[in-house]
């Protein structure tokens, strides 16, 4: 695979809080951040907390065909493929993709990896999956409505008649609502790494990642409130959207951290 140039730094204009652009994931996953993140983010622990939910979910539907669509470093791809799954593995960013197909290698796997943006996903996905997966907070990467219902359709169009979309998200809903007392910082997984909401209104939620050796990087997020997720999924044509509250992190409170919405199709 060709050496992938990367930037050096994160580079979110004079005033990040006004940064709220679709297309700018693909300059918050630069290099450092990426291997930094795998470096501290034991898998088997991110295992741990988060159980065979998913597995069990799409052998319940006898899924065979998933397709990853926010591949990431690859932790889920892995995962499905050990489990004996059919995998294809997306992502927009080519950074994420090179480090995921060298932790499949290390797990002994040659992940089938597809570098493809959400919104014109089947220009280059085809065929019928009988179930897509996007998970990680990673659709709230997306600024405008437009663009959110332009994945869920790409997505919808990728799935078998019978098909399943599952994908989650933080609880924006908490953060908004309650505001500056319910912003906490997160553990991740035993490790060192902390996230923290620096910044949120209704039109950004901007996290700021604390690495032990004090380096600092942040992603810019759209806060998805659960309700308006769930409605857009059922205006693309899915029939019924089944949401669980699940806790992926270290902190506990009353409130899940993550919702987890599974949308059908049939
Ligand atoms: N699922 C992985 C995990 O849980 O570790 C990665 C989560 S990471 C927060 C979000 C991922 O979504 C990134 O790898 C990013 O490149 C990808 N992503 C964000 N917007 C995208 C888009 N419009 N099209 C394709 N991938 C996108």
């Amino acid at each position: 695979m060709d050496a992938v140039q990367s930037k050096e730094r994160q580079d979110f204009g004079e005033d990040p809080v006004a940064c709220r652009e679709t297309s700018h994931y693909q300059d918050e996953y630069i290099e450092g951040f990426v291997d930094k993140w795998d470096e501290l983010i034991d898998w088997k622990n991110r295992a741990k907390s988060e159980g065979d939910f998913f597995i069990e979910l799409l052998k319940e539907r006898g899924a065979t065909r998933i397709l990853d669509a926010a591949t990431g470093t690859g932790f889920h791809s892995v995962r499905l493929v050990e489990a004996g799954f059919e995998v294809v593995s997306c992502d927009g960013s080519p950074e994420m993709l090179v480090k995921a197909f060298q932790n499949g290698q290390q797990w002994g796997h040659i992940l089938r990896t597809v570098q493809v943006d959400w919104r014109w996903l089947n220009r280059d996905v085809h065929g019928h999956y009988d179930a897509i997966i996007c998970l990680g907070n990673s659709f709230t990467h997306l600024f405008s409505e437009h663009d959110r219902r332009k994945a869920l359709a790409e997505f919808y169009a990728t799935l078998k008649h019978d098909g399943i979309l599952i994908l989650d998200q933080r609880n924006y809903d908490a953060m908004l609502d309650v505001g500056y007392s319910s912003k906490h910082t997160y553990y991740y997984c035993g490790s060192n790494i902390s996230v923290y909401p620096e910044h949120i209104d209704d039109g950004l939620a901007r996290f700021r990642y604390n690495f032990p050796d004090d380096s600092t990087y942040y992603l810019n997020m759209y806060p998805l409130r659960k309700d308006y997720t769930r409605r857009l999924m059922k205006e693309v044509g899915f029939q019924h959207v089944d949401t669980y509250g699940d806790f992926q992190e270290t902190y506990r409170d009353a409130e899940p951290d993550f919702f987890i919405h599974v949308a059908h199709k049939a």
